[in-house]
């Protein structure tokens, strides 16, 4: 969600003329280690999910301090959940910030620099409530072969542990016929990839009294022509509903994929957390998915340690993980986040249990992630290639992309390949898998012969938006965060 807000943010400063700061080689010239790039203008986006954010942003802030000191003019913006929760303190801690706006109020970006440039003093102003649907604004989408489309934006649940409902509202559903039409228009750019967003997708059409509105709207994206893949984030265990399954398996454009947050195996701990489903309506999804999908890819996120978490409770977490055999886990240490009830149990759990906890679950998941890749030895995989996946590609002179189903995978490139065999980002390959990793798959079967590309709109698009930026990058980058697991 952020990520797609920080590409409107890049919009709305292309719509007000401001230019990407690696189009500017003399700017890029003077970048420090800062992280300002050389810019002008530098909007930091905030999360508040985890406790780390705060600290990170005052230390980049400090940083950034020395830069405008030197740099006379030079503007610095903080956007996002933590401007949402901490407001004016930010300009208290930090009296050299410019620009400080909330997460309903991303459009006013261009005109708070400009009211601050002007006045010379901070502007800071945060809304409780959306205005503007946030997809009605400008978008400079960081990929040219997939994008994000929102579908809705806020939260109706109630978890402890989660302060996404207080700084990002109640759920807010698009139209139907409007995210439609934003599919259509990134397919018509050159896009063959979406994925569509909300904090809980399962409850979509709630909002305008709709129910299967979600499946519905699966089956209008495998309607799309050039629409190649289709996947969403996130479902919620409760709201997720056998329509949405049916949809799934039944449309082809949409991917066998789904991220299904598990959090507990406890049904208590559930309780505790205000997730209104239990351990056996979670197993009783998962298995649903694979009868009608048995290749179905699917990963969670679990949280350790949650307030009065027992060792009993975190066994049951680490049975369902091995009776559910994620593709892969992502594993949080909880940590209180100030203004969420959980935060204020006086049972937490010491940082040491935590841990310790922790570790068993990492091992454990590690071990079904290797199983589970290891299985597809020698499968034939079609792999849409990206931009920046793997960090080791220069060295191993592979290039890597994403499977149907979601997975990691370094294709590898014989070196007399001809240029005309070579996939660009956003280019289809078929390619066998030769080596397992827990975290990606190795596919080497060029260097065997066994190798086939699709050259595609999304790689033309890419190639085409080469010629405009005259960078590899395209773009503006928007410090995409990545797990990198290479
Ligand atoms: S469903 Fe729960 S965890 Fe997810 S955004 Fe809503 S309150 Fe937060």
């Amino acid at each position: 969600m952020n990520v797609h807000d920080s590409e409107r943010m890049a919009g709305l400063l292309s719509a007000a003329g401001y230019v990407p700061v690696d189009s500017v080689p003399e700017a890029v010239a003077r970048a420090t280690p800062a992280g300002d790039g050389g810019a002008d203008v530098v909007v930091i986006n905030t999360c508040s999910v985890r406790e780390a954010a705060a600290t990170r942003l005052f230390g980049n802030l400090g940083q950034l301090a020395e830069v405008k000191r030197s740099r006379p003019g030079m503007q610095i913006a903080v956007g996002g959940c933590l401007a949402q929760q901490m407001r004016e303190h930010i300009v208290e801690r930090a009296p050299w910030v410019d620009v400080v706006f909330g997460t309903h109020n991303i459009d006013v970006l261009p005109v708070l620099l400009e009211r601050s440039r002007h006045n010379a003093a901070a502007a800071v102003e945060i809304e409780e409530a959306l205005k503007v649907f946030p997809s009605t604004l400008p978008t400079k989408r960081e990929s040219a072969y997939a994008a994000w489309v929102s579908i809705s934006v806020g939260c109706n649940n109630t978890c402890t542990f989660c302060i996404v409902p207080s700084l990002r509202g109640k759920e807010r559903d698009r139209r139907p016929g409007d995210i439609l039409a934003e599919v259509e228009a990134v397919v018509a750019d050159g896009a063959i990839e979406v994925t569509l967003l909300g904090q809980n997708v399962n409850s979509y059409g709630v909002g305008f009294g709709q129910r299967g509105a979600f499946a519905d709207l699966l089956r209008a994206c495998g309607r799309i022509e050039g629409l190649e893949r289709v996947r969403f984030t996130s479902p919620h265990p409760a709201a997720f509903t056998d329509d949405v399954i049916d949809a799934m398996a039944q449309t082809d454009n949409v991917m066998e994929s789904l991220h299904m947050p598990l959090q507990s195996g406890s049904d208590a701990i559930l309780r505790a957390m205000r997730r209104s489903y239990r351990r056996d309506k979670f197993l009783g999804i998962l298995s649903r998915v694979r009868e009608q999908m048995p290749d179905a890819a699917i990963t969670t996120d679990i949280i350790v340690g949650f307030p009065g978490e027992t060792e009993e409770d975190f066994q049951r977490t680490l049975d369902v993980v091995e009776e559910a055999r994620f593709t892969s886990a992502f594993t949080f240490l909880y940590s209180p986040r100030p203004g969420t009830p959980a935060a204020d149990r006086e049972d937490q759990v010491s940082p040491e249990v935590k841990q310790e906890r922790y570790m068993r679950l990492i091992e454990l998941q590690e071990r079904i992630s290797a199983e589970n890749n290891r299985a597809l030895l020698g499968r034939t995989l079609d792999v849409l290639i990206a931009e920046g996946e793997g960090r080791k590609d220069g060295e191993t002179n592979r290039v890597s992309g994403r499977a149907r189903d979601n997975r990691l995978v370094h294709v590898g490139l014989p070196d007399d390949l001809a240029a005309e065999q070579r996939p660009r980002p956003g280019d289809m390959v078929s390619v066998r898998v030769t080596h397992t990793a827990p975290h990606h798959l190795v596919a080497d079967s060029a260097f065997d012969g066994d190798y086939h590309l699709r050259r595609t709109r999304a790689g033309d698009a890419w190639a085409a938006r080469q010629g405009e930026t005259g960078s590899a990058g395209g773009g503006v980058s928007l410090g995409m965060p990545s797990v990198r697991t290479q």
